[in-house]
């Protein structure tokens, strides 16, 4: 068996219109809303408009700087969930 290294995927630049994180969706046993898929728990994108792009202070393993845009709502949970995450969050200008 041989080791192939992985492939890494294409950075994907960050939405300026849309919040780019997943939140929990609905379920199959809930109603309403939109049902994500059961292989990543029912995560969906999440609907807000976005008020932030955060940067990765330091490249990641790919040796590239990742960045997404997110909603005021999103970064907190990012800041609550990751405290120590380096991550610089930069107002949209609208
Ligand atoms: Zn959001």
């Amino acid at each position: 068996m041989s080791t192939k290294p992985k492939e890494l995927k294409p950075l994907i630049p960050p939405d300026p219109d849309r919040c780019q994180a997943k939140v929990p969706g609905n379920g199959p046993f809930t109603m309403g809303g939109p049902i994500g898929n059961p292989k990543n728990g029912y995560r969906v994108r999440c609907e807000n408009r976005a008020d932030v792009i955060i940067t990765e202070d330091e490249p990641g393993p790919d040796g590239l700087r990742g960045s997404m845009s997110l909603c005021a709502e999103c970064l907190g949970v990012l800041r609550k969930q990751q405290p120590a995450a380096k991550i610089t969050a930069w107002k949209k200008d609208t």
